[in-house]
């Protein structure tokens, strides 16, 4: 099998140059090619010697994976579907807004962890995506969105994606052996040159993961509580019975240790009449005293046999108003991606389920 090139973080390139009796600067060299300018073809590397290319090419790609469905909502929100393989296609999903570009990028292919108002987690699991298959995600966003034939490419002072967030389809953090490497890449100066703040990974709370993470690649982080105490956030979010509550806000902190001047947000689905009482809004208060932290309230998007409705309007502000009044820094989410299915929680991509979870759930219609 050729190395898929695009998977390469800086020191795996260099590596695998090394191998070839090729200096670092020349994998470097290359590693722009491909995530600053967009080439997946080594004859364009004009720079680069012909008998170089010449041996890259006989044993290694650049392969992205293949776009099948291509979407785009009134608001401007664009969706892909990306086949990974013969069974599986995951979505990425662009979101303009003003003054930024966020894409959100799937880690797995489905997801084991099985939230209760999620669809991907009703979907089942296949398997973990690779680091060419995640980074593969925003190479085919500026491709699609025109920065690679931009003159200087990605970079050059020219940011339409300005933000990634790992809050697509899976669990990052049960994934980091191909999430460190992608994410490496969106923070190098040679790859997509993001400042390690406007990467997000967000987590439903896998702590191992979480100190992995801060000491190998420590990029902002979200954490999605849904819950101030065990016995609601055990229901929703069933991670929480191995590692509860008490245990996540600890290794918030010892992240924290590794991102100075950083701050955790977290994120809380707004659930009606589940999780959104002002008596449990001030329950929060108690978990906001002992992390730094802002929160992100995110309106519940349904789908079909969810069997959970979004909370009101009026009822999300007020919840925030208790939030703020204690000083906090909260933000709601505006709902975006509507009528193609690329809200938070709605992307199901096409997961071959080998958990046999997505049997005993109606599969979620695909739109793309
Ligand atoms: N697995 C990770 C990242 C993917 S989910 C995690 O759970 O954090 C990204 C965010 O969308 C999480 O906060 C998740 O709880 C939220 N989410 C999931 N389903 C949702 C839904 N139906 N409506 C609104 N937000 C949802
Ligand atoms: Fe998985 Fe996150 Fe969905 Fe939970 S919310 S099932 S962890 S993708």
């Amino acid at each position: 099998m050729p190395t898929n090139l695009l998977g390469l973080d800086s020191q795996g390139i260099e590596q695998l140059f090394a191998g070839l009796g090729e200096k670092p600067f020349r994998a470097r060299q290359v590693l722009k090619w491909i995530h600053r300018r967009g080439a997946a073809d080594f004859a364009a590397m004009t720079d680069i010697a012909k008998d170089l290319r010449a041996k890259l090419a006989a044993q290694a790609v650049i392969e992205p994976p293949a776009v099948v469905g291509d979407g785009t909502a009134a608001d401007g929100t664009r969706k892909w579907l990306l086949k990974v393989d013969g069974a599986n296609a995951v979505e990425a999903v662009f979101i303009p807004e003003d003054g930024r570009g966020t894409l959100c990028v799937s880690s797995q292919a489905g997801c084991t962890l099985d939230c209760e108002f999620c669809s991907t987690g009703k979907q089942g699991f296949n398997r973990n995506l690779t680091a060419a298959e995640i980074i593969g995600q925003l190479w085919i966003a500026n491709q699609a969105l025109g920065v690679h034939g931009h003159p200087g490419g990605v970079g050059a002072g020219n940011r339409v994606i300005s933000n990634v967030v790992f809050m697509g389809m899976g669990e990052p953090m049960l994934n980091l052996d191909a999430v460190i490497p992608a994410a490496r890449l969106m923070i190098d100066e040679n790859g997509y040159g993001l400042s390690r703040r406007r990467v997000t990974v967000s987590t439903s709370g896998v702590v191992p993961g979480m100190d992995r993470l801060a000491a190998e690649c420590p990029v902002a982080l979200a954490v999605s509580l849904h819950a101030p105490g065990d016995a609601l956030r055990d229901r929703l979010v069933p991670i929480n019975r191995k590692y509860p509550i008490r245990e996540l806000l600890a290794a918030c902190n010892r992240y924290l240790d590794h991102a100075p001047r950083d701050f955790i947000t977290f994120e809380y689905v707004m659930l009606d009449g589940v999780n959104d009482s002002d008596a449990q809004a001030k329950a929060l208060l108690g978990i906001a005293a002992r992390v730094r932290c802002k929160f992100n309230l995110i309106p519940f998007n349904p789908f079909p046999n969810s069997g959970m409705k979004r909370s009101s309007a009026e009822r999300i502000r007020r919840f925030a108003e208790v939030l703020q009044r204690a000083g906090l820094t909260v933000t709601t989410r505006k709902t975006r991606g509507e009528g193609i299915d690329a809200a938070c929680g709605q992307l199901a991509g096409e997961v071959a389920d080998r958990t046999r979870r997505a049997r005993s759930v109606p599969i979620v219609e695909v739109r793309a």
